[in-house]
């Protein structure tokens, strides 16, 4: 069932089992090829201490959300396109590798695949966490076939940057929030994991 403009959804991204960081945000639609949810800035988020490779405990942090994000994701790819922006300033587009987000009782979860690409507003791009994603392998979270995976959505992300295709230009860096949104917070039970 498509969530409606202007619910409150929990985004959670799963690792081993167990929730990594989760935040409430709204949803701008729920397409049949394209899910936008909205965050913005000052919400209460929860993320785990230290990193997948060193976790840091089992016990979620607060942290209030410093800036303002888009997350777009679409059906069929490995990863979502999430634009910031922070004091009315576009930031830049950052390109999650990820298996794509699932729909769960109150929200959305995905698993992070450690690799990322940071697209700057004049169009030029750069990976990320090349160094996580290498060790992730090393270390057992991504089998090598899912690594070579990774890497392929990754040279396909590239091509459509390089190619300027959707989302990159859409137009979204000028999208702005229905002001009448409240801001979101965590339902009760959004804790639960099956
Ligand atoms: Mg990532």
């Amino acid at each position: 069932m498509a969530r409606r403009p202007g619910e409150i959804v929990v985004l959670r991204e799963l690792s081993g089992g167990r929730i990594w960081r989760a935040a409430p945000w709204i949803v701008v639609h729920d397409l049949p090829d394209q899910l936008a949810l909205y965050l913005p800035r000052g919400v209460d988020m929860r993320i785990s201490p230290g990193s997948r490779m060193a976790p840091g405990g089992t016990v979620l942090e607060a942290r209030v959300a410093d800036m303002e994000t888009l997350r777009l994701s679409h059906r069929g790819d490995a990863h979502s396109v999430l634009l910031w922006w922070r004091d009315g300033a576009f930031l830049g587009w950052y390109v999650n590798l990820e298996r794509p987000p699932e729909p769960t009782p109150l929200g959305f979860d995905y698993v992070d695949h450690e690799l990322d690409v940071f697209v700057h507003p004049d169009g030029t791009w750069d990976y990320e966490d090349e160094d996580e994603f290498e060790e992730a392998g090393r270390i057992g979270l991504l089998t090598p076939d899912e690594a070579d995976r990774v890497r392929g959505e990754a040279r396909r992300v590239v091509r459509r940057i390089e190619r300027w295709a959707p989302p990159f230009s859409d137009g979204w860096e000028s999208w702005r929030p229905n002001p009448c949104w409240p801001a979101p917070s965590f339902p009760p039970g959004w804790e639960a994991v099956d």
